[in-house]
């Protein structure tokens, strides 16, 4: 699937839910506002019929004490409290809320315009004020009782909407809560969805192309997730092979170049040796000359021979208990003669350190390590070998006071032809000694470690696990 289709998806869903929410927010609040004035109408229907139970009770008051003193402001405000029973019926009807309802109130406005027209029907006859009063009673008890339904239905009405509120109240608060588990849901997939798709594969394209870059060759990318990660990760993974290939060819040639110089530079070796030692005054000079370039010589065709050996997976190791103090004596006893300058100092711990190795191969890399010492030591200087053992591990340390290796360079020169800015172009090498040096120690289960500070000399460390 595509990154674009994925955000379009996600967005819809997104709108999707954010639409669903505000609606049903919408419907619910719509409900509850109907309800509450549904309420707040059944309540005031109630307080209006209250006050007509009052004014009617009070109208009816006013007749028989009016009749009883003939008092002209009883008598106003009878004229008054029957205006307001009729506003107060006029009002009721504008409250109906259902059809049962407007019935009760004919009923009631029925009942109370008996009360009245009996009233007036009686208003002039000759009659003591409490006949008239008994006259109109029943009609007043008759409109008291319909108004009292009026009140009842009204509270029934009421408490119905109670119920109801409380029932909505309900089913929204179930609402919010499946819409938030259905959002929560949502936004979990999301952040779910894209680290699986987008997140994972991106770490893990990173993460390869880092182990890539430390030297890791064979390091491919799954093909899997996003359309997108999916090109990526074939683009690498064709460019790693396509590169592998070059390296392969580029091995293949150095191997061939370097095995046909081997033969020749061994008879050459031989014979430099032989003329060293049958060399008079004048030419031991010239002789020892030949002999250290020959044996440089060597050692570099060596190195690349080992260098593409390692690289083609091919390096082969003869394990056998040595003793160590002896291999690293015999080491620096062959570089001790080679300068003039340079003093060697050495320090063991034990005479005697026996370790499971391949001797050889520890002394070519203790050979690589001693000519590089004095190589990049130009001024000269001690040079100070030391073999240390602790709980873990035995060491053999190397330390000249020469030209000093750049901390940003100290993983680099570990790498097939590299070499430090300082030493580039000044002084002579290819930058395999190292690569395969370090190679080897590893294959020993070690580590080899440079510590070192421009113009204050280097010391390469290794460290080889005790034996248990
Ligand atoms: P080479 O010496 O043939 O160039 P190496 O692999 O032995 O190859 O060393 C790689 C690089 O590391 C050297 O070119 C040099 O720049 C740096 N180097 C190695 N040893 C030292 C040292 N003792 N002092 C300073 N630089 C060093």
């Amino acid at each position: 699937m595509r990154l674009k289709n994925i955000s379009l998806i996600t967005s819809f869903l997104l709108l999707g839910t954010f639409f669903v929410l505000s609606f049903a927010l919408m419907k619910v609040t719509d409900m509850l506002e109907i309800e509450a004035n549904e309420l707040a109408q059944a309540s005031e229907s109630i307080q209006v019929a209250q006050s007509l139970k009052n004014r009617l009770l009070t109208h009816n008051r006013n007749s028989f004490l009016y009749h009883q003193h003939k008092d002209q402001v009883r008598f106003e405000n009878r004229a008054i409290q029957r205006q307001e029973i009729n506003d107060l019926l006029k009002k009721a009807y504008e409250l109906i809320n259902r059809e049962e309802e407007r019935s009760i109130i004919s009923v009631v406005q029925e009942e109370i315009n008996e009360y009245l027209l009996r009233r007036d029907s009686h208003e002039n006859e000759p009659i003591t004020p409490l006949e008239r009063y008994n006259l109109v009673s029943q009609d007043v008890d008759n409109a008291i009782i319909a108004i009292d339904k009026l009140i009842d239905i009204n509270r029934s009405q009421m408490n119905e909407l109670i119920t109801q509120v409380h029932a909505q109240n309900q089913k929204a608060d179930q609402l919010s809560i499946t819409l938030l588990g259905i959002g929560i849901l949502l936004v979990i997939g999301i952040v779910f969805g894209t680290f699986m798709l987008v997140t994972r594969p991106l770490a893990e394209i990173s993460n390869t192309i880092s182990n890539y870059k430390a030297g890791k060759a064979q390091e491919r990318l799954l093909s899997r997730g996003l359309y997108e990660v999916k090109v990526i990760a074939s683009n690498f993974n064709s460019m790693a092979d396509w590169l592998e290939e070059k390296r392969q060819d580029q091995l293949r040639f150095i191997a061939s170049i370097a095995h046909d110089l081997r033969n020749p530079l061994n008879s050459m070796s031989m014979a430099s040796e032989v003329l060293l030692s049958q060399s008079q005054n004048e030419n031991i000079e010239l002789s020892q000359i030949i002999f250290t370039q020959v044996q440089s010589l060597d050692r570099l065709v060596g190195d690349l021979l080992d260098t593409t050996r390692i690289e083609a997976g091919q390096l082969s190791l003869s394990f056998k208990k040595n003793n160590l103090t002896q291999i690293i004596q015999d080491s620096v006893k062959l570089f001790q003669t080679s300068s003039r300058i340079h003093q060697f100092r050495v320090e063991h711990s034990d005479r005697e350190l026996l370790y499971t190795c391949d001797s050889q191969r520890i002394s070519q890399v203790l050979g690589n390590l001693l000519s590089n010492a004095v190589k990049y030591s130009p001024n000269g200087g001690e040079i100070k070998i030391e073999s240390k053992r602790d709980a873990q591990y035995i060491s053999i340390s190397v330390t000249d006071s020469g030209l000093g290796i750049d901390e940003s360079d100290f993983e680099n020169i570990f790498k097939p032809f590299h070499r430090t800015k300082t030493t580039k172009n000044s002084i002579p090498g290819i930058g395999l000694g190292l690569s395969a040096s370090r190679r080897i120690i590893e294959a020993h289960g070690g580590t080899l470690k440079v510590t070192s500070a421009i113009s204050n000399g280097s010391t390469f460390s290794i460290y080889l696990p005790r034996e248990s």
